[in-house]
This record gives structure tokens, C-alpha cells and sequence, in this order.
């Protein structure tokens, strides 16, 4: 084996990050580019495995290099320094008689604090003893070392370890247990650590000073953590010499790293070695390709360097930072775009809980829609409208919502609800909105009449009360805890651009209203690629018009009252298509069963009652007549478009008549026209046959030639089956996995979050399959439907708009099957956009 279990890191070592961990090899790499590194040996993943079975190293030849009554720091070393590791134990070797040699160079105060807090972590971290009793005392003089040595012996019923060998073996098994223990393992791998990662460690000699010049230690980094801009930030703790200076500093000691009014500062105080500093900083950024954050002490007026490491930040940051990298030529654009995380991305989209804010959890639920905002709790749409009307923000608090909700979500800060998974509707309209949004928290219990919501410890929150929904971490919050505002700053746009460069997949957004449609355009969406039309229906007074539709004797009443729906539905249109100028706008025609525009309660029915002229005992008649034990399953989608056949009509006149409008204003626009819930071809023909007569009939009218494209949205699996014949009608076919997922699994897309969690729990289903795209199954069925389609159509425009859009699985499995482009929610096209780049940079090597 060429990797020995101890290797002194010197420029030419066998060193490998595999082998011994991150930390190791960057030392090297600092080694060789010429810093003033203490003597270090690195312990390798094997060596440290061996040791947690209890077979030391050979102590000798590992503290050989270190001469005689060393003082060692150990610190892990783990391959990727993200994943952790036990923390450093500094000043192993420190016993009574160093203890003794120090006083005589720095006094007794500080060198009994040296000892103190080895003893310190030695107690808690080594010998695992109670914390409690080890805190650090007041004053550091012989009498409290004795204290802290007498609280040892008497826990353990053995006098504190003197040998430096004993200490240095005993602090390096600890470490190696620490990080087989249970719960350092599942943190590590949550950060994406394999089950088998090894720690690495690393012996670093700690030279004490002789107080003959300044002595100290200290961390700095060149760019800010939360905001990646370029600024000098650190701390240096002057140890002894600077105590004795009438100079400003906190309880440490610490200096100001740069000239500060309030104080000293390194910069002033030892303007040689600060320049110094700053040269290394400049050799790390150059030749480590990172933003590094490097410790260091000083010793008798000389600067060594202990450690650099990558430095902590924020996603903001990271982005800022990986931009600045590739601008200075330091690494390509290719890297930038893959050191960042996507799904880091939706922080900088959404205001978030400050991450140093304290939480005081109400109750967790599923974390449907990114970001955070608070509001005072209001319990009905009705109340979130009028507080909004009153300019008071409101978090909408409900068992679930139904489309009857959405004007009070249009109102709401963020949605909370009790019911419902990842699709549900209160998810897919949050992620639509943008709105923060926490679902299936059904540990919460809303009481009406009271009006009060009951958290799971029994806690009572009344309507008006302030919370936070933070929709990031699936919580909500009593109170309003700090935020950190969006950052769409030039970094993050750039960033995309190079995105867009290297990505072999389009990228559209679902949007269904014009707000919608302009956060798609200023996240640079190719196009809409899913308009849910029948959120139109919900807003302003045309509720009130589409009950009055479904009430409708006969076709000609119903064309009646559509034609005062056409100018309304003309006008989103419209809007749309100016927003999305240039672009392409796929329209699905309308999907919904007509019942859920139909009011639930009493009071509902009387007010539809007066509005149709009708006595309430025929409305309620009238609105159980078109209940449906399955509405899912029942008279939807292109079963709507067949059976009242003027609804589609009415919308395929209104997109063309917005199309010759949006012409006549020089717009460009591409229009695509998508037929839901499809399972035979026949209905395409049928759909098709009056889309195309309309399109004509206001072709000629208004002389204008229309560029539409017809196309199916194969959501049930007989589509999915049938597709070849299905293409022959169809120009493009848009899987809506919601749907599909739904049918394969014969699993209702509203009530699988009630058992859905322990499904996952026990390994039934690996994911929420409405979450992660299963691939398996739902994908086997979209594969064999796109071959097929393509069998029909070999130029079939192929695309998913299911909300598994936007995901990584997704976007890799459509990019295998090479389909044109994903549809997502407009606040997740930048993390497709970014995901889709990096899986075809990933291929390149
Ligand atoms: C789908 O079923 O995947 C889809 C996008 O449509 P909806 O969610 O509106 O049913
Ligand atoms: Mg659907």
C-alpha cells in the first residue's frame, strides 16, 4: 500500500483526500506553496478505523518527529470538510511540568488558563465527563487548576494523565469513537456523506511563545459570509503580550482584524505580519480556487499558518463568490456553475427565518413552498381578503384549501393547512404565488368556534395573533422571528446566464395568471409551458358568471352566459401573451370538475339561489345532482370539452381573439393549445375538429393567419398507452405527472399525505412519489408513452409539467429521453435552469 497509517506532511508526501481527508491534503497544499506551517503528521481513514477497534499507532514514531514535551493540537480530517467531525483538541501534551516552564515565560493567569482548558476538554471530550462540572473559573491561578484537578480525580478515581504519549493516544481514540457514533453519522450523511466515510486526523506541534515579542492567535477570511462581497473579517486574540497593552479589546482579548476607531487593531498593531496575511489570503484564493478562511497564531513576533480551510457561507455568498472566482479567471464558468447547490438557489428567491433567529415551533408539517413571511392568523378567504384590505398582512390558516380559497391565498402572506401533500392545492397555488406555504400539518387543530388553532402541546393561538409560516423548513412559528431579505443580485443572474450556456434541456414555467407570468419572465423562463385556465374562473365576478353557466338550461342559455365570460377570458389572455412577448404560451383548456365551483355551505347556496333565481331547495338539489363520488375520475378535462362542448369553444375563441389583438400591437407570440385528462384519440379529433373551425372563423374575421399547435397532456395512462395513435392528432405531448402519478398508482393526490409518511417510513415507497418523480414505474409509463408518440409523430415536441418539473430526477430522466424542455413553477425555473446545466456538464467528463 503506498499510504502509510502517519505520513509528516511535508511538499512530497503520498498524501490523497481519499486517504486522508481534506484537511490533510489542503495543509500539504499550503506546505508547498511555501507558508510557515508547523510540523504536522496526518493519521489516515485507515489508521483512524483502526484505532476506534482499539490498535494504536506506534505512539513512538508518531510523536518522534515532534522532539521532546511537545504540545500537540489534533483536528479531523474528514474527505469532504462539509461532512464534519469531532472537534479539535488543542494543547495535548500540557502537564505539570510544562505548566511549570510556562508561568516562567508568561506568567501564572495564562498559563493556567492553557492548562485549565485542556484539563477542560480533556474531562468532557476525552474522558466524557459531566460538563457541569467543568466550567471555567473566574480567576486562573494555582488554586483553581488544583479545583479543576480535584473535580477530575474525583469523577474517574485516577490523577489527571501526565505522559504526553498516554494523553495524545487517549484524545485520538476518543475522536475515532466520535465519529462512529450514531448521531455524527446520520448529520454526515444528510450532507451527502456515504455510509462508509472515514476521518482522517491531524497532529499539529503548537509552539508556545517565550513572550518575546507578540504572541497571539487568530482567524481571517477575505469575503463576507452572509453577502460574499470582498471585505477582511477575522479575530485575533493577543495572548499575553498584548494583556500587559492599556489597549480596547473584549474579555479575549481580541483585537479588530483592520483599523477600527473603537479599538486596536491587528492591521495597526503588527502591520507586517497583517500584510502578510494578506498576501497568503491572495496565495490561497489563487492557487486553492476557494474563498478560505485561515487560522493562524503568531509566535514571538513570527506568523505561522495552523489551518485554512473553506470558508463558511452563506447560498448567497456561494453564488457570489463562485461568480467572482470565474470573473478573475481563477476557475471556469463551468466550475462556478457546478459549485453551486440548486436547491440553494430557492433561498435567494424567498425571504427566510434568519438563520441565527431563535424558533418557538407551533408545529411542523411538509415544507410545500419555499420562504418565510408572518402575519396575523386569519381562519377563511373572507378574512384574509379584508385583511389584506385593511394593508395587515394574514396567514391563512385552514383544514385544506379548495379553488374556492384562492382569492384569500392571492391575499395571504403564506398558507398553513392541516390536510394535503406535496400536490395538493394549496401547495401547487403556493409554489404557483411564490407564497409561503406549510401543508399536512396535522399535529394542528383548528377550533371555529373559539377561533383558535391548537398546537400539538396544547398551546392556543387565536385569529389575530402574529405568526410565521417558514415554508423552508416545514414550520410554523409563534411570533415574528428576523428575516433575510430575497437576493436576486447580478451574481445570481450571471450565474444563470452561464447556466443557459451549458444546458441541452429547455426550461418553462407553469403560470396561470399575469404576476405569475412576469416572475416566469424575470426568472428567464423559455416560455409557459402549463396555464391553468381555470384559476381565471375563481377571480373578481366571474365566480358568480361560471355558477351561472353550470345552472344553464340548455347550450344556447349556456353560450349566453359564456359570451359574458369570452371578453374576460380575451383580457388573460392577453395579458399573458404581452407579458410573455416572444415566447411561447401553452394553454391547457379548462380541467376541473365544474362541482368545485359550487359553494359548500348553506349560506353559499342561498346566495347562489338569489343569483339564479331559483329557490334554494332546487339549487341544493341541483348542486348534489352534480356531486361525484370520484370527481377525479369523473366528468373533467376533455370529458367536459366532449359533454359542454361550448366552455372550450368560448376559450378557444378567446385565445385567438387575444392572439389577433396581441398581432395587431406588433406582439410576437407562439401559441400552443393543450387538451387535459385525455385517454382516447377520439377526443383529440373531436377538440381539435372545433378548435380548428374556430381558429378559422376568427382567422377570417380578423384576417390575420394564426401559428397555434395543438397538443395533448397524456396524464392518464391509457394516454400514455394509445399515444401513437393520440400524436397523430397532436403536435406536441406534455405528460402531467400529477395526474399520471395519481392513476398509476391508483393513489389519490389529496388524501395520500394522511399515510403517505409512514409508507416512506417503512420502505414501501423509497419517496413521496408526488414529490420525487418515480422512475420506475410513472417513468416507464412516460417512456414507453414518448416512444410511442414518437412512433405516431416522429417530430412530437415531448415535455413533463407535472410539479416533479422542476426536480433533479426529473430533469435528468427528460434529458435521457431526450424530451424538449421541463415546465416547473416559476420559482423553481432558476434551480432547473442551473440543474439542467450541471447534469450536462456532469456527462462532458
Ligand atoms: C398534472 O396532472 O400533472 C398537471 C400538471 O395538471 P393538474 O395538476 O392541474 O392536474
Ligand atoms: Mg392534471
Amino acid at each position: 500500500m503506498p499510504y502509510g497509517p502517519l505520513t509528516l506532511i511535508t511538499p512530497t508526501a503520498a498524501m490523497k483526500a481519499s486517504v486522508h481527508g481534506g484537511r490533510a491534503k489542503c495543509l500539504q497544499r499550503l506546505v508547498r506553496l511555501d507558508m510557515p506551517v508547523p510540523l504536522t503528521v496526518a493519521l489516515s481513514f485507515d489508521a483512524v478505523h483502526q484505532l476506534a477497534l482499539g490498535n494504536m499507532p506506534d505512539m513512538y514514531a508518531l510523536l518522534a518527529p515532534f522532539g521532546n514535551a511537545p504540545l500537540l493540537s489534533v483536528r479531523p480530517s474528514s474527505q469532504d470538510p462539509d461532512w464534519g467531525g469531532p472537534g479539535a483538541i488543542l494543547n495535548v501534551g500540557m502537564n505539570d511540568d510544562r505548566y511549570a516552564e510556562l508561568i516562567n515565560y508568561v506568567g501564572e493567569a495564562a498559563a493556567t488558563r492553557v492548562y485549565l482548558r485542556f484539563v477542560q476538554s480533556y474531562a468532557i471530550h476525552v474522558a466524557r465527563l459531566d460538563p457541569d462540572e467543568f466550567h471555567l473559573p473566574e480567576t486562573f491561578d494555582a488554586a483553581s487548576l488544583r479545583g479543576m484537578m480535584d473535580a477530575y480525580e474525583f469523577e474517574t478515581d485516577a490523577l489527571f494523565p501526565q505522559d504526553p504519549k498516554v494523553q495524545l493516544a487517549e484524545v485520538l481514540r476518543s475522536m475515532a469513537r466520535a465519529w462512529d457514533g450514531t448521531t455524527a453519522r446520520l448529520l454526515r450523511q444528510a450532507k451527502g456523506a456515504p455510509a462508509d466515510a472515514g476521518l482522517g486526523l491531524v497532529v499539529q506541534a503548537m509552539a508556545t511563545g517565550r513572550n518575546e515579542g507578540e504572541c497571539g492567535q487568530g482567524m481571517i477570511q477575505f469575503a463576507d459570509s452572509l453577502t460574499g462581497t470582498p471585505r477582511i473579517v477575522g479575530r485575533y486574540v493577543s495572548a499575553w503580550h498584548a494583556e500587559s497593552q492599556d489597549v480596547r479589546r473584549d474579555k479575549d482579548g481580541a483585537l479588530f482584524i483592520t483599523k477600527d476607531p473603537r479599538g486596536l487593531s491587528l492591521e495597526e498593531h503588527c502591520p507586517e505580519i497583517f500584510a502578510q496575511l494578506l498576501s497568503y489570503g491572495d496565495v490561497c484564493r489563487q492557487r486553492l480556487r476557494e474563498e478560505m478562511e485561515i487560522k493562524f497564531t503568531i509566535q514571538d513576533g513570527t506568523l505561522k499558518i495552523l489551518d485554512a480551510v473553506r470558508m463558511q457561507r452563506s447560498s448567497r455568498a456561494a453564488v457570489r463568490i463562485a461568480v467572482a472566482l470565474a470573473d478573475d479567471k481563477i476557475i471556469p464558468r463551468e466550475e462556478a456553475v457546478m459549485r453551486i447547490e440548486p436547491a440553494a438557489l430557492s433561498e435567494l428567491l424567498h425571504r427566510q427565518v434568519d438563520p441565527r433567529a431563535k424558533r418557538d415551533l407551533i408545529v411542523s408539517g411538509i415544507a410545500a413552498s419555499p420562504g418565510a413571511a408572518s402575519g396575523r392568523i386569519v381562519l377563511s378567504a373572507q378574512e384574509a381578503q379584508a385583511s389584506a384590505a385593511r394593508g395587515e398582512p394574514c396567514i391563512l390558516v385552514r383544514r385544506e384549501t379548495t379553488p374556492e380559497d384562492i382569492r384569500g391565498m392571492h391575499a395571504a402572506s403564506a398558507v398553513l393547512t392541516m390536510r394535503g401533500g406535496v400536490t395538493s392545492h394549496a401547495a401547487v397555488i403556493g409554489r404557483g404565488l411564490g407564497l409561503p406555504c406549510v401543508v399536512g400539518a396535522s399535529d394542528l387543530s383548528i377550533d371555529r368556534k373559539s377561533g383558535k388553532i391548537i398546537a400539538p402541546n396544547g398551546r392556543m393561538y387565536a385569529a389575530g395573533d402574529i405568526i410565521t409560516v417558514d415554508g423552508t423548513a416545514g414550520q410554523a412559528l409563534v411570533g415574528q422571528p428576523p428575516m433575510l431579505e430575497a437576493a436576486l443580485d447580478g451574481a445570481f443572474k450571471t450565474l444563470l446566464e452561464w447556466a443557459d450556456e451549458f444546458r441541452d434541456i429547455g426550461v418553462r414555467a407553469n403560470a396561470d395568471t399575469p404576476a405569475d407570468a412576469q416572475t416566469a419572465r424575470n426568472f428567464a423562463a423559455e416560455g409557459i409551458g402549463l396555464c391553468r385556465t381555470e384559476h381565471m374562473f375563481f377571480e373578481g365576478d366571474r365566480l358568480g358568471v361560471m355558477r351561472e353557466m353550470i345552472f344553464a338550461e340548455d347550450g344556447d342559455d349556456r353560450r349566453a352566459v359564456l359570451d359574458r365570460l369570452l371578453p374576460m377570458q380575451r383580457e388573460d389572455f392577453q395579458a399573458l401573451f404581452e407579458i410573455m412577448a416572444g415566447k411561447t404560451v401553452c394553454v391547457r383548456l379548462f380541467d376541473p370538475p365544474l362541482h368545485e365551483f359550487l359553494p359548500s355551505d348553506k349560506a353559499g347556496m342561498r346566495d347562489l339561489a338569489e343569483q339564479v333565481a331559483l329557490p334554494l331547495n332546487e339549487v341544493v338539489e341541483r348542486v348534489a345532482a352534480l356531486e361525484e363520488y370520484n370527481p377525479m375520475l369523473g366528468m373533467r378535462g376533455v370529458r367536459l370539452g366532449i359533454a359542454i362542448p361550448e366552455i372550450y369553444d368560448m376559450q378557444a375563441r378567446a385565445i385567438f381573439e387575444a392572439m389577433a389583438a396581441v398581432h395587431k400591437k406588433g406582439i410576437d407570440i407562439s401559441v400552443e393549445i393543450m387538451i387535459p385528462l385525455v385517454s382516447a384519440m377520439r377526443e383529440v379529433e373531436l377538440v381539435k375538429g372545433r378548435v380548428d373551425a374556430i381558429a378559422n372563423a376568427v382567422s377570417a374575421h380578423s384576417k390575420i393567419g394564426f401559428d397555434y399547435r395543438l397538443g395533448v397532456m397524456v396524464e392518464t395512462p391509457r394516454a400514455a398507452l394509445r399515444a401513437e395513435d393520440i400524436a397523430g392528432h397532436a403536435a406536441f405531448l406534455s405528460f402531467g405527472t400529477n395526474d399520471l402519478t395519481q392513476m398509476t398508482y391508483g393513489l389519490s393526490r389529496d388524501d395520500a399525505g394522511r399515510f403517505m409518511s409512514s409508507y416512506v417510513q417503512q420502505g414501501v415507497y423509497a419517496e413521496d412519489p408526488f414529490h420525487t418523480l418515480d422512475i420506475e414505474g410513472v417513468g416507464e409509463l412516460i417512456s414507453l408513452g414518448a416512444a410511442r408518440g414518437r412512433k405516431g409523430r416522429p417530430d412530437v415536441v415531448l415535455s413533463i409539467c407535472g410539479e416533479h418539473g422542476g426536480s433533479r430526477a426529473a430533469i435528468d430522466f427528460c434529458r435521457k429521453q431526450k424530451f424538449d424542455y421541463v415546465s416547473c413553477s416559476p420559482f423553481r425555473v432558476p434551480a432547473a435552469r442551473l440543474t439542467a446545466a450541471q447534469l450536462a456538464l456532469a456527462e462532458r467528463v
